[in-house]
């Protein structure tokens, strides 16, 4: 049988994995990006979570490239000027950037065509197998099972999918932290509303087990900016494991339920009979799921310290934000001037041959996975990993024994930003 073969494969169409098949194809390399869903994006926009951040840090980026000028392009194509995001000392939100996640899908689909990548949307991997020099994937599709081969897999799949069906050694924290499932709330006028009494008749409710205190917000009581928002990503669903296909199912569904609640209960509520849910997340937003065991592993004090790695590939730089079930958040912002640092090892899975990962998996303690989740970071490590990929192919080498400044190299002339180096 002949064997469709690639140079890379990635596995997950998130914003990782937008980056990271960009700049892998970009160079040259024969690219195949594999996503369950039918767009691009994953949380970004199968989530409802299009507010990308963030690429600034103390008056200055600090992370660039293939994310930031999709993010670029979609701003100017909605006529939206960026806020000043060389401001200091606003609250994170301020520089997380909101996007329209419709036109956000598009225009990564028009970079991945024009790229060249080979896309494959409703497909996912059903087996991964290490041979000779290659993996060969088996994928399930619309038409059944089908074979491809690749030089190099990259994990993008938000949960380590791929590392898993491939054996790898895997961090599963004991609880997760709650996702979200985002909804728009129109209908009615804030202002006219008797917060008060909305408050009194939500603690009742929670009371008598109608609803979850943690159905609006997690702060365990009626959070007043679900309705002065309209809506948004608002609720815990907590008790989850979003790694396998029984609990993606279970939390969608949990999901689904707390927004009935929540829409039943408003409904009775004066001055919201007329109230209408939009659609916000089609899928429930994941905060956390595994996390590879990487050559390197960041912990929360490499990345409150801003750690200088000596095999960097990009910045990030987000608070610390932990949510837990019992509505509490472990909030710390980086002391002024910090700056974190990713290195390539935490890209790499521990006692892995040709496979990297990027996004949310990559290898990191809990706490420095809070802050390192977040999209900049995810596009940013995307685009690393994508060219970390092209190096070893060129070079036909392991990911990490690729050459660190070609790597550098390619990446700052991608529009990139890389800790500590600069164009000679
Ligand atoms: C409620 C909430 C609010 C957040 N707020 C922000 C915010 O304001 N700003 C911010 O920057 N970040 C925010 N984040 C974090 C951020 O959105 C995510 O951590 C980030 O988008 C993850 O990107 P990723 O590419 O690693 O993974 P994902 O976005 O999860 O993408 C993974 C992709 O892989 C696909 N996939 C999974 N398994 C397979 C498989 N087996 N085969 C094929 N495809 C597969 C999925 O369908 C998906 O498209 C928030 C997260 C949550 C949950």
């Amino acid at each position: 049988m002949n064997i469709p073969m690639v140079d890379v494969a990635v596995l997950g169409a998130g914003v990782s994995g937008v980056c990271a098949a960009v700049q892998a194809a970009r160079l040259g390399l024969k690219v195949a990006l594999i996503e369950k869903n039918g767009l691009p994006g994953g949380s970004a926009t199968m989530a409802g979570i299009s507010c990308p951040g963030i690429f600034h840090a103390w008056g200055k980026q600090v992370i660039s490239g293939i994310g930031w000028q999709l993010v670029e392009a979609c701003r100017r194509l909605e006529n939206r000027p960026l806020p000043d995001l060389t401001r200091e000392n606003e609250g994170h939100w301020y520089y997380q950037i909101e996007v329209s996640p419709v036109l956000f899908a598009a225009l990564m689909d028009q970079a991945l065509n024009d790229a060249a990548v080979e896309l494959h949307y409703h497909t996912m991997p059903a087996a991964l197998h290490a041979e000779d020099d290659d993996w060969r994937i088996t994928l399930c599709t619309k038409d059944g099972l089908s074979e491809l081969r690749a030089r190099i897999v990259i994990d993008c799949t938000g949960d380590a999918n791929a590392a898993h069906l491939a054996g790898y050694e895997l961090c599963t924290p004991e609880e997760c932290q709650p996702g979200t499932l985002s909804v728009y709330a129109d209908g009615y006028d804030p202002n006219a509303l008797d917060f008060d009494a909305i408050e009194t008749a939500f603690d009742d409710a929670v009371a008598r087990g109608e609803l979850s205190s943690e159905d609006t917000g997690w702060s365990g009581a009626f959070n007043r900016h679900f309705l002065y928002c309209h809506g948004n990503n608002s609720n815990h669903i907590c008790n989850i494991n979003a790694f396998d296909s029984a609990g993606r199912t279970r939390i969608e569904i949990a999901g689904r339920e707390s927004i009935l609640r929540v829409y039943r209960f408003l409904k009775r509520q004066p001055g919201l009979e007329h109230l209408v849910f939009h659609l916000g997340g089609c899928e429930c937003g994941v905060r956390e799921t595994r996390t590879i065991v990487g050559m390197t592993t960041v912990t929360v004090k490499d990345y409150v310290t801003g750690r200088a790695w000596e095999d960097a590939l990009c910045h990030a730089f987000y608070p610390i934000d932990l949510h837990d079930k019992a509505g509490k958040l472990d909030y710390r912002k980086l002391e002024h001037g910090v700056v974190p640092e990713v290195p390539r090892g935490a890209l790499i899975p521990r006692n892995s041959h040709r496979f990297l990962v990027a996004g949310r998996i990559l290898s990191s303690d809990r706490l420095a996975n809070s802050a390192l989740r977040v999209q900049a970071v995810c596009m940013a490590t995307g685009q690393a990993a994508g060219a970390v990929a092209a190096a070893a192919v060129r070079n036909q080498c392991e990911p990490l024994a690729t050459d660190l400044a070609e790597v550098r190299t390619v990446l700052v002339e991608n529009g990139a930003i890389v800790p500590r180096f600069k164009l000679k």
